[in-house]
């Protein structure tokens, strides 16, 4: 930071309300730190804010003195663009107010809040709007980027139940997203990931859902991936639309319900969740039991709250991170013979392999009724490399590459943008899709300078 811009900082200061983090700060070196270990940047500054004012302050510091922004919510990214090298990092992790209107079926939280404290304050009336699988993401950027989860086969994607957004525009202005109020904006913010100005609050609508939910695991031993997985694309194409399933290929983790035998070993996992009462749930889902030679079962009655969280010590922040990702509409044979291929090669115990199931209320919007655009995925897979030891970082990365290409003929040719690592530069077209070129439009009226261009980036026209 030069002279001048630290003699800005300083009068900032006077009227911020949050915190004010620089190098050599206490706090500084645990603020810079992200879900994914293998980024490791250094802002000049960490603008930690309270409120919304603390945000229109970070963001005309910024653009007055021509400084790189970054805008950090649940630091979940996996490309890192929560943080930069030697700008400005708005840090919104102190701000997750919610509040729930259990009447009109509505909550309204603020931008710096995760999955878990969004499904706090609505299961407290027994509702949930769709979100993720690990209740540590930001709601912010998942958001924004789609957002996707065990509800959205029959409540759509995060982003088809944004009722409105608080937005911090690079103007440093203040103003209200919708239907009705900057309809353009809206529209790309529901989608176009994080260009468009800093999201302060976020109103959802919300669904009957739980407390107590059916949900679980069923495993099967990986020798028998191939008819489990036939099984399943089978199963997944008629199964009503509360009833989620997905695939996890990976190596069995030490699970108190699993044998220790099978602890370590290749398995395929069913996860599952029914969106509707248990009693009917029950006999939906027993065919999922009869795809092989069980290796080992966990479902039952559990708080929504609960599961939303099952998947998280297997997804603690602090490990090193690489994906690779496709979309696909069918899923052929052929792609499962890939599959099993590089389950046989996984480089480290805690890579994995899953398909998330979409379809259902995913799949009615028209593809230009907002930013997101992939109505026509019905699965997204995640090639999760996960090691800790940065001498297998080429290992792992070189096994995620080969896989993806390996698996790109099966693929529809879309991506979802929020699983895009930092060197897929040239994927964002295939992230944005059709939508792209409305998106260089909205870019430029909302954000002419390209102030926000930490994230998948879209240049204004
Ligand atoms: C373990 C794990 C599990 C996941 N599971 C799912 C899943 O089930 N479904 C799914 O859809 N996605 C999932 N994701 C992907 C997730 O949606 C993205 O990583 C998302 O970017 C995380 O948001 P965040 O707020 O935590 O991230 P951050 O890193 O804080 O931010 C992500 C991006 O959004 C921008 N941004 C953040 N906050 C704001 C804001 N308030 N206003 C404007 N821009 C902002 C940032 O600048 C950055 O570019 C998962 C990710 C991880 C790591």
């Amino acid at each position: 930071m030069t002279e001048l811009q630290a003699a800005k900082l300083k009068e900032l200061k006077g009227t911020f309300r949050g915190a004010v983090l620089l190098p050599g700060d206490n706090a500084y070196e645990s603020a810079r730190k992200i879900w994914n270990a293998m980024i490791d940047k250094h802002p000049a500054v960490i603008l930690r804010c309270a409120a919304t004012s603390d945000v229109v302050l970070a963001v005309n510091f910024a653009r007055e003195n021509g400084l790189i922004l970054a805008v950090r919510s649940g630091g979940h990214n996996i490309a890192g663009n929560a943080m930069c090298d030697d700008g400005v990092v708005i840090d919104l992790s102190q701000m997750k107010a919610a509040r729930v209107d259990p009447d009109a079926r509505r909550v309204n939280i603020e931008g710096g809040a995760t999955l878990a404290d969004l499904d706090a304050a609505t299961q407290a009336h027994g509702l949930a709007t769709p979100l993720g699988i690990n209740s540590t993401t930001g709601v912010a950027g998942l958001t924004l980027g789609g957002g996707f989860g065990w509800l959205s086969r029959k409540c759509g994607m995060t982003v088809d139940n944004l009722e409105s957004a608080e937005v911090v525009t690079a103007a440093g202005e203040v103003v209200r997203a919708s239907a009705t109020e900057h309809p353009d904006l809206f529209w790309a913010l529901r989608g176009g990931s994080g260009n468009f100005g800093v999201v302060t609050r976020f109103e959802f609508r919300l669904y009957p859902v739980g407390p107590d939910v059916l949900s679980g695991l069923i495993v099967y031993p990986i020798a028998e991936a191939k008819s489990v997985l036939q099984g399943y694309r089978q199963f997944i194409a008629k199964a009503p639309e509360e009833l989620s399933v997905w695939t996890v290929l990976r190596q069995a983790p030490p699970l108190p319900f699993l044998p220790a035998e099978v602890h370590g070993k290749g398995v395929i996992v069913l996860a599952l969740l029914y969106a509707g009462a248990p009693k009917q749930g029950e006999p939906l889902i027993k065919p999922l039991r009869k795809f092989g030679t069980l290796a080992g079962e966990h479902v039952g009655v559990q708080p929504y709250t609960a599961w939303q969280q099952t998947f998280d010590p297997l997804l603690t922040a602090g490990a090193r991170n690489y994906w690779k990702s496709h979309n696909f509409s069918t899923l052929k044979d052929g792609l499962f013979d890939v599959v099993i291929e590089y389950v046989e090669k996984l480089p480290s115990p805690q890579c994995e392999i899953f398909f998330g199931a979409l379809g259902g209320a995913t799949t009615r919007p028209a593809p230009d009724s907002a930013a997101y655009a992939h109505r026509d995925a019905m699965f997204v897979m995640n090639f999760h490399g996960r090691w800790e030891d940065p001498a297998d970082d080429e290992r792992c990365i070189r096994w995620a590459r080969d896989f993806f290409n390996a698996s790109a003929p099966f693929a529809s040719g879309g991506v979802y943008v929020n699983f895009l690592t930092a060197d897929e530069g040239l994927r964002i077209r295939a992230a944005y899709g059709p939508n792209y070129d409305r998106l260089t439009q909205v870019k430029r009226k909302y954000d002419p300078g390209n102030l926000f261009r930490m994230n998948q980036n879209i240049k204004p026209a």
